[in-house]
């Protein structure tokens, strides 16, 4: 088993294969550096061809030699939602010019992303292999008929055609995800006794006959991509044998490049949130990649240049694939070429504005990079007539502000009562799977020395300090809420921040009050000794991932390192805990903490805390007494507002604005405090 790529250090030669051409069939790509499909919601609607126009162009303006657009379908059936984004006429076709030129003008390559979802389809009109119900999904599948499956074929392929007249320089189809594609390759949605099914050579006659006719429609100059699941992650799925066997029948087949693609969409097993390590699943693409001549794409948790290069540095990959992370930061490409891979704005892989909002159907951002999928909207242009401003208050809202602020010419001085800058990114650095955030951290401090901000650390502004600016922004966040619980004061009672943040000593039996984001992530802290984020031996022991190609969906029972501690986590709310956590993240905190023993009792009242520990009363008509013999108890009962001194300023008439979760302590979160700082910035 290989462990993920070492990180070399950053310095000025490291970046010599990410930069390389490569030749993909008919283009030439301009860099090893590919934008993964990620469907935005703006493909749904016509009206927005311009927005998503503005919003690639800007990725080939930074440098990426190779886009994929998020998956339009063959035909009405294979849409994600009712009236979903598909190619399937003329009329459509002609619409992504639009998208293709704005690409072309900047020197990068475009392909368009096929995606029939199957019985992941969010209607009832929805086809597969055989009519089995996905898990995650309320609508049984119809199962396609011979004829139907035929009829597919060639809708496949007059998308590609399509693909074509719109100016698209190849297709990727599909091929992971648990799409249709994948729902005829695996035994576990494949139950078929037909010529389509049965035999790995009959589930694979879909993708290759689709392949195959697509070669013919479209001709030799015309890239086709096959995004090829490799890690199904789930039970019954396809082996990595059958993976491989798959690549290599479709090099035959006609296929320009595979993409590798890791887990199915209802697998339970993680694999693009934070806590996964980086480049977790390169070894299985590299055994791909082993076997076929076409060039292989990696895939998953990739996200700055030193794991790229390490990648390609091993021969075997010939292109990093990364959808997310140029999200996050359009220049990626610009800025690693340029020896200023120390300024990328990296993706952390929170997932809050992007995939979250993608599963609710709200047009995807991201959190650390609100322009995304706003380039039309949220423009930072140089300010005609430049002020001071004070800015107080470090954490996300703060430096987001600042930063922009100055960027845009403005004098911008940052106070921070602090010895650092962070706020609560440097809380979350510190839970094991959220190591991320350190680089958000790192990108502000940067971004700090290169836009000018005159930072204050260790200096808590006064109302008199502020007077003699122009504008004043208040960012002073927030402090824990200490409930009114008897006994609060007792010694063995910690906030979440100072827990956190060690200075304090936590027992071997610990109370958690309050099952919110923080609470679950200071239960992931209580209970985990090593983070296996950073050890990739232990997080697939963790999650039962094995590397045995022959075991089916690469998965086995998971093996969790034992807690080093006891935990109770509660919360006065009756019913299922962590329903406000991410749509795609709050599963995997759940499951950890699952994983790790932690007891999660909830429709309590807390009665008293002493030396015996929490006393509580619990179920129905709260009729049953216990007392929890806990040596600590975190308090991660939500916020309060820090907001005196914007009261004190706007009381002076100062010209005074408030943000992020000094403005409203409620559900802060940094998607919101990045977004509204940036906005603040834009508008003065
Ligand atoms: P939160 O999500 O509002 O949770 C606060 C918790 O405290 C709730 O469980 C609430 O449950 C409890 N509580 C509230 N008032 C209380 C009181 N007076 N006495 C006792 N318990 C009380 O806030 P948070 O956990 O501090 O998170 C802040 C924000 O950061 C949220 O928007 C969250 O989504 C985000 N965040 C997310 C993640 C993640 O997704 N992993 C991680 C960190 C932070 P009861 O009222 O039922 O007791
Ligand atoms: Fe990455 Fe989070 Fe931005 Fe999504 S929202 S692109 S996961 S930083």
């Amino acid at each position: 088993m290989t462990t993920a790529p070492a990180e070399p250090p950053v310095s000025a030669d490291s970046w010599e294969l990410l930069l390389q051409p490569l030749e993909l069939g008919p283009i030439t790509l301009r860099n090893r550096v590919m934008m993964g499909s990620m469907h935005t919601g703006l493909e749904d609607r016509a009206y927005h061809v311009d927005r998503l126009a503005a919003y690639f162009g800007e990725r080939a303006r930074g440098g990426v030699g190779l886009i994929v657009t998020g998956g339009y379908a063959p035909n009405r059936r294979g849409t994600l939602l009712p009236a979903g984004a598909k190619l399937t006429n003329r009329f459509e076709a002609r619409r992504h010019r639009r998208i293709t030129d704005a690409v072309h003008a900047h020197g990068a390559h475009i392909l368009l992303q096929i995606l029939h979802a199957g019985r992941y389809a969010y209607h009832p009109y929805s086809v597969s292999a055989s009519s089995i119900k996905a898990p995650i999904n309320p609508f049984r599948p119809w199962k396609l008929t011979d004829r139907g499956i035929r009829r597919h074929i060639e809708h496949y392929a007059r998308c590609a055609r399509l693909a074509r007249e719109g100016g698209y320089d190849g297709v990727e189809v599909m091929g992971g995800e648990g799409y249709l594609i994948n729902q005829f390759l695996a035994p576990r949605t494949n139950r078929r006794k037909d010529r389509w099914g049965g035999s790995t050579e009959n589930r694979q006659r879909f993708p290759l006959e689709i392949v195959r006719a697509i070669r013919r429609e479209v001709g030799s100059d015309f890239v086709i991509a096959f995004r090829l699941s490799i890690l199904e992650l789930v039970e019954d799925g396809q082996t990595v044998e059958e993976a491989i066997a798959l690549a290599q029948r479709l090099e035959d087949a006609g296929v320009t490049l595979i993409n590798t693609d890791i887990g199915w969409h209802e697998a339970r097993v993680p694999t693009i949130v934070t806590s996964v390590p980086r480049a977790a699943f390169v070894d299985a693409t590299e055994r791909v990649a082993d076997k076929v001549s076409i060039p292989v794409a990696a895939s998953n948790r990739i996200n700055m240049p030193q794991t790229a290069e390490a990648i390609l540095r091993n021969g075997k990959v010939a292109l990093i694939s990364m959808a997310r992370p140029l999200l996050a930061d359009p220049e990626w490409v610009n800025k690693t070429g340029q020896n200023r891979a120390d300024e990328i704005n990296t993706c952390v892989a929170c997932n809050q504005a992007c995939l979250d909002h993608a599963f609710v159907h709200k047009t995807v951002s991201c959190l650390v990079n609100p322009r995304a999928g706003h380039e039309t909207d949220l423009i930072l242009l140089p300010t005609r007539r430049s002020r001071r401003i004070a800015v107080v208050g470090a954490g996300p809202a703060g430096l987001a502000a600042a930063t922009a602020l100055a960027e845009r010419g403005h004098a911008v001085t940052l106070f921070e009562a602090g010895a650092d800058i962070g706020g609560q990114f440097a809380i979350a650095r510190r839970i094991p799977g959220k190591e991320e955030f350190a680089e958000t951290i790192r990108y502000f401090r940067r971004r700090i020395e290169i836009t000018g901000v005159d930072l204050r650390l260790n200096t808590r502004a006064d109302a008199d300090m502020l007077a003699e600016f122009n504008r004043v922004i208040i960012a002073t966040g927030v402090r824990p809420r200490v409930p009114h619980i008897e006994g609060i004061d007792h010694p063995k009672v910690v906030t979440y921040d100072r827990a956190v943040l060690g200075d304090i000593e936590i027992g071997r039996s610990v109370a958690v009050i309050g099952a919110g984001g923080i609470g679950h992530d200071v239960s992931e802290f209580l209970t985990t000794e090593h983070s296996p984020t950073l050890d990739l031996e232990a997080w697939k022991r963790e999650w039962g991932v094995t590397d045995d190609t022959h075991v089916r969906g690469s998965v086995v029972p998971p093996q969790p390192e034992p807690s080093p501690r006891e935990v109770y986590l509660l919360q006065r709310s009756p019913g299922r805990m962590g329903g406000r956590l991410g749509r795609t993240t709050g599963w995997v905190h759940r499951a950890a903490l699952s994983a790790k023993g932690v007891e999660r009792i909830s429709g309590v009242e807390y009665v008293r805390i002493d030396d015996d520990g929490l006393h509580i009363r619990v179920g129905d008509d709260l009729m049953i007494r216990r007392v929890l013999p806990v040596d600590t108890v975190i308090l991660c009962a939500g916020q309060e507002s820090v907001r005196e001194l914007y009261d004190e300023l706007a009381a002076r008439g100062v010209p005074v604005e408030i943000i992020g979760g000094a403005d409203v302590a409620a559900e802060i979160d940094a998607k919101r405090a990045i977004d509204q700082g940036t906005r603040l910035a834009a508008s003065l």
